[in-house]
């Protein structure tokens, strides 16, 4: 049964906000959380990304600040009230601003500190006083330690994220941090599971904490058109661009397994002349936030990301989302296509099935318990008219030497050739470096540029992912399929 907002009996500026956002009704974490952090308890909540859980903890927050005026007898005029912790830049970022919105019919200031930024702008924002704070750990102990803000008025915290947090490392700066806030207090603790170790930081600073979780949801939405279609490795740029020019994609994400493949997909990508950025963890922080921008904003179509980058990003509604790679975890696959075909929209997953996937493609169908269908694609460089070859050329692929020969003669009549070893001097020894590989520069169309014969020689399809997973079509010979035991 859904919950609507007005149950709750929220400030008129809080539910203003909220119905502005367009909100309809709670989500499960919320429809649980929020009361019980209204009646003032600690929660210890299992939730992601996605389910709505930053609403879940920050309305009943600002809510409980409105309605209880700070008495405090502090010489800052707007001690810190709450203080969010998150354990990157990107989702820090996010919460601060969903915070915003959800304040903005409030005389609640928020604002953000995270890492990789200069100080400066963040202190003069902490300076003017904010009752809410969002910030990643290691940078709000910079400005504690430049005694940039206070936290001994701080009424509520929030870790979320923690599971991440600890993966990063953070305890010893979350101890820190804890040390220096009110031992009265609410505290929340988010986190995907609740590890041995979540346990232990929940018994040490959560009181009698109600323990909420909601159920992650393996199933994939009936709205998003899923295709799975058995590309080689060497043509999946080009069946990529294909789609995306025959299904008029205006924007998608694109998940690459690593951090290089992610590089290099994004680059080649561009280079064709498709508005692309990249994301991933070795970019810096300010060429990640102006990637994300960029996107947002629709300057850029297509996102080539991993899957930690993208992890919680506030990105829906893609209208496409591309599995350049199959993701190693099944669940993965169900967190990226999540982004397209939200609300009800149609959205359209798009994943390439190389020969070694056999067992990832396996652990998908398991996970969401549907059967996957195999299909295949014919490459636009491969739609080429029957009789293209003329008997000459025709003769040169089939090796017949006499056929050869007077193409030979026949070219070289119309243009007599350099002596050999002009010809020699004159040929570059090696392409010219791509300065950000050690690789030479791959020629942008190289996909194209395969002779189609070669398409021709192969064996027709026949998927042997598991008996599940079928070619949907009658693969024909000139598709660029392959039995999957040839690529691995
Ligand atoms: P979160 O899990 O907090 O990152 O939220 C994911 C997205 O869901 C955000 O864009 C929110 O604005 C949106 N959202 C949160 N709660 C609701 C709701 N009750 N109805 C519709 N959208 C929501």
């Amino acid at each position: 049964m859904t919950q609507s907002f007005s149950e709750l009996q929220l400030s008129p500026n809080l539910a203003r906000a909220i119905a502005e956002m367009g909100y309809e009704s709670m989500t499960p974490i919320q429809a649980q959380a929020i009361p019980v952090v209204l009646q003032g308890r600690d929660v210890m909540g299992a939730a992601q990304t996605g389910t709505g859980k930053t609403a879940a903890f920050s309305l009943p927050l600002l809510q409980r600040m409105l309605k209880h005026e700070n008495a405090s007898t502090s010489p800052a005029r707007h001690p810190v009230r709450a203080l969010v912790l998150l354990p990157t830049r990107e989702l820090a970022d996010q919460v601060a601003d969903q915070i915003k919105q959800y304040a903005k019919h409030t005389q609640l200031r928020s604002t953000v500190v995270f890492g990789g930024m200069d100080m400066k702008p963040q202190t003069l924002e902490l300076k003017k006083g904010v009752e809410v704070l969002v910030a990643t750990p290691g940078r709000l102990l910079d400005h504690i330690e430049a005694k940039n803000c206070v936290l001994n008025q701080v009424e509520y915290v929030v870790l979320d994220e923690a599971d991440r947090m600890l993966d990063i490392g953070f305890l010893p700066d979350l101890q820190r941090i804890l040390s220096y806030l009110p031992k009265t207090r609410t505290t929340l603790l988010f986190s995907a599971t609740f590890s041995p170790e979540i346990k232990r930081l929940a018994s040490s600073y959560l009181q009698d904490p109600i323990t909420i979780e909601v159920a992650r949801s393996n199933a994939t939405a009936s709205t998003v058109e899923q295709h799975f279609y058995r590309v080689d490795d060497d043509d999946k740029r080009q069946t990529l661009k294909q789609i995306v020019k025959e299904r008029g994609v205006t924007q998608a994400f694109v998940f690459v397994n690593s951090k290089l493949g992610c590089a290099r997909l994004a680059r080649s990508l561009e280079r064709e002349g498709l508005k692309t950025t990249a994301l991933h963890g070795d970019k810096s922080q300010d060429e990640r936030l102006k990637a994300l921008d960029a996107f947002k904003k629709g300057e850029v179509d297509l996102l080539v990301c991993t899957d930690v980058a993208a992890r919680g990003l506030d990105i829906k509604d893609v209208p496409a989302v591309f599995n350049f790679d199959i993701p190693f975890n099944a669940e993965d696959y169900v967190h990226r296509i999540g982004r397209t075909g939200r609300a009800g929209a149609s959205g359209l997953a798009v994943s390439f099935v190389s020969g070694k996937d056999t067992r990832l493609m396996a652990d998908i169908e398991k996970l969401i318990g549907k059967k996957l269908e195999l299909e295949a694609l014919e490459l636009e460089a491969d739609r080429k008219p029957a009789g293209r070859f003329n008997d000459g050329q025709r003769a040169w692929r089939e090796g017949d030497d006499e056929g050869r020969r007077e193409i030979r003669q026949a070219r070289e009549a119309r243009e007599p050739r350099e002596p050999r070893e002009e010809r020699r001097a004159s040929r570059p020894a090696r392409a010219p470096a791509d300065p950000l590989f050690d690789k030479p520069y791959e020629p942008a169309l190289a996909a194209d540029a395969k002779p189609s014969w070669e398409a021709a020689a192969k064996p027709a399809a026949t998927s042997r992912l598991s008996p599940n997973i079928k070619s949907r079509k009658k693969v024909p010979a000139l598709f660029k399929a392959s039995a999957p035991a040839e690529n691995t």
